[in-house]
């Protein structure tokens, strides 16, 4: 099976998607439609199911029904490595970075599965957030919430993704940090990837976002603009 990188910003097309886990179902028929090089943003309350849908499209968990393509791609028959190598790049919730490692051994360790040499990799990291340059030596466990966050999505810079899938980046981040992150996001966005973002900050997903979902309960109750999508998110959370 080849490796050739899916095309800049492809397109996510998800059809009467079910998948769980065990003999649990979360998603009960999902369609989505992430158009080319769009920001995305699902929303919608705790256990609706949108770490799950990332999931399967990262290829960490497999659909038990319906079709997920990214481009021309099929995801169900391909491995979470192949994926990757493609460009599909996951954030997930909970950063995945090495805590016992200095902010430059992580962004080493991230180099081994990427074509863009160390040395290029920290520049472009220390370009996008200076603040990671002053503590390229530190452990990043003792990092502060926000600059672990910044490590985290510097993984995004370091893949040069296709498409990148970001579980609340604001997980236990102060109001403030969080739009900074998110303009980050949408600097990556502009030069060409597909963005499809998980986010309990409402007013800042739909800042960024070009389209919106709202999920409950495993199903997709609206879809939509965020002007359109921004009364439903705000009840969704209300209720
Ligand atoms: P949150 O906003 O709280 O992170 P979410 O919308 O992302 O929620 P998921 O994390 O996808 O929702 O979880 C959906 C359901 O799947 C929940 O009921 C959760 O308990 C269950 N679930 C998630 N991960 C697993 C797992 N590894 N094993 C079993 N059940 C799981």
């Amino acid at each position: 099976m080849s490796h050739v990188r899916l095309p800049a910003a492809p397109p996510i097309s998800v059809a009467g998607l079910r998948a769980g886990y065990g003999r649990i179902e979360v998603l009960h028929g999902i369609d989505l439609h992430v158009p080319a090089g769009s920001v995305f943003a699902l929303l919608g309350t705790n256990g609706a199911g949108k770490s799950t849908l990332l999931k399967v499209i990262a290829g960490h968990v497999r659909a038990t029904a319906g079709d997920v393509r990214i481009g021309d791609v099929p995801v169900g028959s391909r491995s979470v490595e192949h994926l990757a190598r493609q460009g599909v790049c996951l954030v997930p919730e909970g950063r995945g970075i090495f805590p016992n490692l200095t902010v430059r051994e992580n962004l080493r360790i991230w180099t081994y599965a990427s074509s863009i040499p160390l040395p290029e990799v920290e520049e472009r990291t220390y370009a996008a957030f200076p603040r990671l340059s002053e503590r390229r030596q530190q452990a990043a466990g003792t990092l502060s919430g926000g600059e672990q966050q910044m490590l985290a999505i510097s993984r995004a810079l370091v893949s040069d993704p296709s498409v990148l899938l970001i579980d609340e980046l604001s997980m236990g981040l102060a109001p403030l940090i969080v739009a900074e992150l998110y303009q980050m996001v949408a600097k990556l966005a502009e030069g060409g990837m597909t963005v499809l973002l998980v986010e309990q900050f409402v007013t800042t997903a739909l800042a960024v976002a070009s389209r919106a979902a709202i999920m409950a309960n495993g199903r997709i109750t609206g879809e939509g603009t965020p002007a359109e999508m921004a009364d439903a998110a705000l009840s969704a959370y209300l209720s």
